[in-house]
């Protein structure tokens, strides 16, 4: 049986039963694979809208990234609308930028049909920390404007150290309609509405086998689901053999968080005193917030191929008191590494397989809002609305550089180089 990794998040879930493993050979219109947010997501839109939908997830609920993360409900793509607008054509920008805010609405509005328990707090900051890191996010202001975001307020010198007490950053542009939350209990608050709907989940059921035929058969090691469509969205744990043609496009990369212990209210406070999360504007980045208990959650670098550091603590806490120093004497209580999936251009893949297979995988870290539009995209294209799901999936989905052997050292290197220029300052 596998259990949630030893997190912050798992020792604060919010109560709730085991879903069962699949022992038997079922039917139902639609089968999900994978429990995180875009097979939660995915469901519940389904679900709402009246389908007969089968999640297997192969540990438990919210097990994967979607468990683990930084809680950073972030707007717009891991690649933002201005790259977006120079890469692709202008139907393909206006249909992406009209979608960019979408996914963190979508959650707001879950948090309150269901009465979600997630600790969501709203305000999230993107702190530069240079002079041209500050230019770039003026830049984005003014685009994010143009895609009917109003919600933004640029933090210059002495705003940005009222938000953050660190010396670090030079500036910020400060998202009210970003924020933060305890993923996990999301996905748990998920997986429940989805059985308030109907929907039928099963933990511990990992899919070892998909014959495509229509309708398409589903296999676990103890049973099976026949369905019309299968949805696949095991991301960065979906592994090599499942589906090699999803696996070969893109590449696990691991993420690591530390959690201090719960701070006195006015050291914690001290710190965020608005309570807004915080990711710095650096190619590979930092990220933190204080949790409902007011410790204080900080995260940052990336494992390119998802290998786990023996230490995780010699490798974030550096990072941690870089930004705070007045935390030196403070206890970390807990540590865990999770795995994202990067794709080549940074922009998720969304696509089918098969006339009634689809996929969703590859949201480069940027997936708490983007895989709850996922979600919604696949309930569309399913009532035969394809417009805005085609909007991705005729975006090209390339593999990575070096194949399977060289990807991982080439992408390496690259983001030396990126990470060198960042310290340069240029
Ligand atoms: C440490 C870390 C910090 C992050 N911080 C942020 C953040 O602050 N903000 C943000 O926007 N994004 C963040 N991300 C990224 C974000 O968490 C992910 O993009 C998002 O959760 C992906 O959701 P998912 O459902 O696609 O994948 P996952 O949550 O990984 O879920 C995939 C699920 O599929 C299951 N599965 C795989 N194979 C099978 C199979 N064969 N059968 C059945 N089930 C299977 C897995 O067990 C897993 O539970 C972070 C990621 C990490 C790792």
């Amino acid at each position: 049986m596998t259990e949630h990794v030893a997190s912050y998040y798992a020792t604060s879930a919010n109560p709730h039963a085991a879903y069962p493993s699949l022992k038997e050979a079922i039917r139902c219109d639609i089968c999900i694979v994978g429990g995180g947010f875009s097979g939660l997501s995915s469901t519940l839109h389904l679900v709402e809208a009246g389908y007969d939908v089968v999640l297997l997830e192969a540990a438990c609920i919210g097990w994967g990234a979607s468990g683990r993360n930084g809680g950073q409900v972030v707007n717009s793509y891991s690649r933002d609308i201005d790259v977006i607008e120079a890469r692709y054509d202008r139907n393909t920008a206006t249909l992406l930028g009209s979608m960019m805010f979408e996914g963190a609405e979508i959650i707001r509005q879950r948090i309150k049909r269901y009465a979600i328990a997630c600790d969501y707090r709203p305000g999230a900051i993107a702190a530069a920390l240079t002079a041209k890191q500050f230019n770039a996010l003026r830049e984005k202001e003014k685009l994010w404007q143009c895609y009917g975001h109003q919600q933004l307020e640029l933090l210059g010198s002495e705003s940005i150290k009222q938000a953050i007490a660190s010396e670090r950053y030079v500036g910020g542009l400060l998202d009210r309609n970003g924020g933060h939350l305890h993923p996990l209990n999301l996905a748990l608050g998920e997986a429940a509405a989805i059985q308030q709907h109907g929907g039928r989940i099963f933990e511990q059921s990992a899919v070892t086998h998909i014959d495509y035929a229509e309708p398409a058969t589903v296999h676990t090691a103890q049973g099976s689901v026949i369905a019309n469509v299968v949805i696949v969205a095991g991301n960065a744990y979906l592994g090599d053999k499942l589906e090699p043609r999803l696996s070969r496009l893109s590449m696990p990369c691991g993420s690591q968080i530390i959690a201090t212990e719960p701070l006195p209210h006015d050291v914690a406070r001290a710190l965020l005193p608005e309570n807004y999360c915080v990711e710095d504007c650096n190619y590979l980045l930092d990220y933190f917030r204080l949790t409902a208990d007011n410790r204080l959650l900080y995260g940052g670098g990336v494992m390119y191929g998802a290998h786990e550091p023996a230490d995780i603590d010699a490798k974030i806490l550096p990072k941690m008191l870089k930004t705070f120093p007045q935390l030196k004497n403070v206890r970390i209580d807990y540590r865990w590494s999770g795995n994202f999936l990067l794709t080549l251009s940074r922009m998720p893949q969304f696509g089918r397989l098969e006339n009634n297979v689809y996929y969703l995988q590859g949201d480069s870290g940027h997936g708490v809002t983007l895989t709850h539009l996922a979600g919604r995209l696949i309930a569309e294209v399913l009532r035969g609305d394809v417009e805005r799901f085609d909007a991705f999936a005729k975006l090209p989905h390339l593999p990575f550089f070096g194949g399977r052997h060289l990807r991982i050292p080439f992408t390496a290197l690259g983001a030396a180089y990126y990470a060198l220029r960042d310290r340069l300052g240029f």
